[in-house]
């Protein structure tokens, strides 16, 4: 990674103390196939004036998602790309530092989307102020924030769970994967099985998690690891992995089973040749696959903060993360949870 900076850093008097400069980390270049530290840059750059109606906010935590891998590529999804010298972007949460905005006060908690920075100028209506007697902070970027949420929206809306499935969740250790198994749990699942790399996760997932099962994909034989956790088979998939464990979940499905296609990790970085699932098999077992996008769920993302919070407050959902410290480490995080690093949810914290 290179690092660039600015002539006119730190801090001075005339400015009440506030930061003149903020560093950011850039797309350096586009990767093919799987990212390294040389696609990102370091770079110092002048914090601009607040104008009116907006805020400078102190970004203490932010989030690397899997799906940050796709806009690193210059091609049309359903997110912009991320463009060559400019800053990413990301979910953060930070301390309002400066105001402009009769809205939002300094001294403010607020969570929004200009992360992979240490200071954000934001119009105050783009910010959401959080509520920090309800939890720690960090929890608003991962149990409370959108990856609780994918877990909740996939389990309760996209492949509902009913009392007494048998529930199957891969990338089970991280982020999504941790909640969802819990809230599974919540929602009255009979069986709940989770799919992780290696023995330290999966002794996690029954240890911490409360998972029925655990099974190491990475020991190999998943369908033979599923058919020994699942006899009877599995009525709802939570699918973060896509190729192999798609195939093998919809092999074992019961009939009506239902499917949450919520991402495909294995195929991030490009083709990995897995087989797709047996969609003739799917057909007459009359499943559903059903596609989702967490942004369709923010209409009740105060709704579920409120229900989340009540469930880690009161045990029934715990969370573990992993936490890289300072911007620099920003980087080395997102590679790390594209490739297993992580336990839980992947956090950078800023300051
Ligand atoms: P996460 O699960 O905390 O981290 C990703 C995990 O994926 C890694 O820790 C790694 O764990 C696992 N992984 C990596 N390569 C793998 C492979 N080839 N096969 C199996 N597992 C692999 O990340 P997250 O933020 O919670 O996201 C999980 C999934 O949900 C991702 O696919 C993400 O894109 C998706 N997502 C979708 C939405 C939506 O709106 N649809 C929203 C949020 C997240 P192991 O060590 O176990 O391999």
């Amino acid at each position: 990674m290179s690092v660039q900076t600015d002539q006119a850093a730190g801090t001075t008097p005339e400015n009440g103390g506030l930061p003149r400069t903020s560093r950011e980390i850039q797309l350096a270049a586009r990767p093919t196939g799987a990212p390294t530290a040389e696609h990102f840059s370091l770079v110092e750059k002048p914090i601009q004036e607040l104008t009116d109606g907006q805020i400078l906010v102190r970004n203490t935590w932010m989030s690397v998602d899997p799906y940050m891998r796709g806009r690193m590529d210059d091609r049309p999804s359903y997110i912009a790309p991320f463009q060559l010298g400019e800053a990413l972007e990301g979910s953060a949460v930070g301390e309002v530092i400066a105001s402009k905005s009769a809205d939002i006060a300094v001294g403010s908690t607020v969570s929004h989307f200009a992360g992979w920075r240490e200071y954000a100028v934001l119009d105050a209506a783009v910010v959401t102020p959080i509520d920090t007697s309800l939890a720690a902070t960090h929890h608003f970027l991962g149990a409370l924030g959108t990856t609780g949420l994918t877990a909740y929206a996939a389990l309760t809306d996209v492949a509902r769970v009913n009392p007494g499935d048998t529930v199957f969740i891969s990338a089970a250790a991280g982020a999504v994967g941790s909640v969802a198994g819990q809230i599974a749990k919540a929602l009255g699942a009979a069986k709940v099985i989770g799919s992780a790399g290696g023995p330290a996760k999966t002794r996690l997932l029954l240890d911490e998690f409360g998972f029925d099962a655990a099974i190491d994909y990475r020991a190999g034989d998943l369908a033979g690891q599923l058919a020994a956790a699942a006899p009877d088979g599995i009525d709802v998939y939570l699918d973060s992995v896509g190729g192999e464990h798609l195939r093998v979940a919809v092999d074992a499905i019961r009939p009506k089973g239902r499917v949450a296609l919520v991402g495909a990790i294995s195929g991030y970085n490009g083709g990995t040749g897995a087989t797709g699932p047996d969609l003739y098999k799917a057909a007459t077992r009359e499943v559903s696959l059903r596609g989702m996008l967490v942004n369709s769920y923010f209409p009740i993302f105060g709704e579920y903060v409120g229900k989340a919070a009540a469930w880690l407050a009161d045990g029934t959902i715990r969370t573990t993360e992993t936490v890289y410290e300072g911007l620099e480490q920003a980087p080395a995080a997102f590679l790390g949870v594209l490739s297993g690093a992580n336990t839980g949810k992947m956090l950078v914290r800023l300051g």
